[in-house]
């Protein structure tokens, strides 16, 4: 039986933050993964460009049961702790709107300087390891298909269930269900959404067409770009609000964000009143999006000029401009989830160190827990964050 002073579970953003953490404290740390290649999701991020971190984190950039929740630990280990960290590593960054930073070369840069801290304070890393189970007689067993561990403290960093190629797993939420721990549904977040009804159609006709909208999910509205797809609708505002939306809601699309609709088709029917509605649209709409919406909702009046219409048929078509109520039939699923919604509650966890309340000893960071941030680097910040708050105590 190998001793340590704290085994983690999963290598990825927050485990091997966690790792760096409680290894520069002098503790002995073991890092076990049941895949063969490290920080999968951190090579494929941000495009292979990793976005790292934002300029701008607030709590209000988290999803989560308690939205409190998060505020300790992204106050102790902040945006700026990790910035100065990778120019430490000097590894050159851009910054894109809405303050995402990214890697100029490649998201290897920001793996490879976690393995190096990891390294410089002698965490051991076992990988292709298959843990068949833990048990807690004093402290905790951990038993692999070819060693036993013995720890004080075990950290679980497992992450979600996005992207099951990547060796995502339920594995996390198993040991929180073992010890007692209440569990959060689970759901896709950061996900295009998927049709079934006439708009699958529409949605495959306009593919490959984006446009600026503002996409309302209850009370919360994004405003970014919007790409329709073969299979939906996609693009970074859709993925914002997927976070916020349960199956069988509606959305609200604002076609025209930041235009009255109904003082430009006002205005229109004052200037133009011989053009012809389909045409006009085309004025601020993609050509191919103004035609289909036209055929969708108002096939009897696309040939009309827009002098002949009444005011009260246009003060509709605007407020539907304004105000495009869609319902997604679904999303496209882990397979291309970005997070996982849900997961461990964190009422059952110090919003300080990350362990669990009724099991001393065991912690949870980053994605496996219920706090999903939205895009833009807010995940990684949360691994970062979460991570630094159980090292600091393990
Ligand atoms: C395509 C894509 C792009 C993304 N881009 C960004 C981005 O640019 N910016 C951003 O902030 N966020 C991004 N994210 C989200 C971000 O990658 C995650 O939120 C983050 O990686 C979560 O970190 P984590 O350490 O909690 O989990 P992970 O990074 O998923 O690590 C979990 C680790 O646990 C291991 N593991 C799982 N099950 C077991 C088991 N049973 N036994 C042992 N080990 C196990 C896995 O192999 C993995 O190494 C992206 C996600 C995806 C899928």
């Amino acid at each position: 039986m190998d001793q340590f002073d704290v085994v983690i579970i999963g290598a990825g953003a927050a485990g091997l933050m966690c790792a760096a953490t409680a290894g520069s404290r002098g503790r002995r740390v073991l890092v076990l993964d049941s895949s063969k290649k490290v920080g999968k999701k951190i090579l494929m991020s941000g495009g292979g460009r990793c976005n790292f971190t934002n300029l701008t984190i607030e709590p209000d950039n988290y999803v989560s049961a308690n939205p409190h929740f998060c505020k300790s630990a992204l106050k102790r280990y902040t945006q700026w702790d990790f910035i100065s960290l990778v120019q430490r590593y000097e590894i050159a960054y851009h910054e894109r709107e809405h303050g995402q930073l990214f890697c100029d070369e490649s998201a290897r840069a920001i793996l490879d300087m976690l393995l190096a801290e990891c390294d410089k304070v002698g965490v051991s890393l076992v990988k292709g390891c298959e843990i068949t189970s833990i048990s807690s007689l004093s402290g905790y067993q951990i038993q692999t298909v070819h060693n036993l561990y013995q720890a004080d403290s075990l950290v679980v960093a497992t992450g979600g269930l996005s992207i099951p190629t990547m060796g995502s797993s339920g594995f996390g939420y198993d040991i929180a269900r073992q010890f007692g721990l209440k569990v959060l549904p689970q759901r896709a977040g950061l996900v295009p959404y998927t049709f079934s009804d006439q708009m699958k159609g529409v949605t495959e006709r306009l593919s490959g067409i984006a446009l600026p909208v503002s996409i309302s999910c209850g009370e919360v509205t994004f405003s970014e770009q919007m790409l329709f797809t073969h299979r939906g609708l996609s693009g970074p505002v859709v993925l914002q609000s997927s976070n916020y939306w349960h199956p069988g809601e509606t959305i609200v699309i604002d076609l025209l964000p930041g235009i009255n609709a109904k003082n430009w088709l006002q205005l229109l029917k004052k200037e133009h009143s011989k053009g012809l509605l389909k045409n006009l649209l085309a004025k601020r709409l993609p050509k191919k999006l103004a035609h289909e919406w036209m055929m969708l909702y108002w096939v009897e009046v696309s040939e009309k000029a827009i002098g002949d219409l009444p005011d009260i048929q246009l003060n509709r078509m605007a407020e539907q401009l304004n105000g495009w109520v869609l319902k997604p039939a679904g999303t496209e699923g882990y397979r291309t989830a970005e997070v996982t919604l849900g997961g461990v509650d964190t009422d059952e966890l110090s919003s300080k160190t990350m362990e669990s309340k009724k099991q001393p000893g065991l912690y949870f960071v980053g994605e496996v827990m219920d706090v999903t941030g939205h895009l833009g680097g807010y995940n990684f910040q949360w691994a970062w964050s979460s991570g630094y708050a159980a090292g600091q105590y393990v």
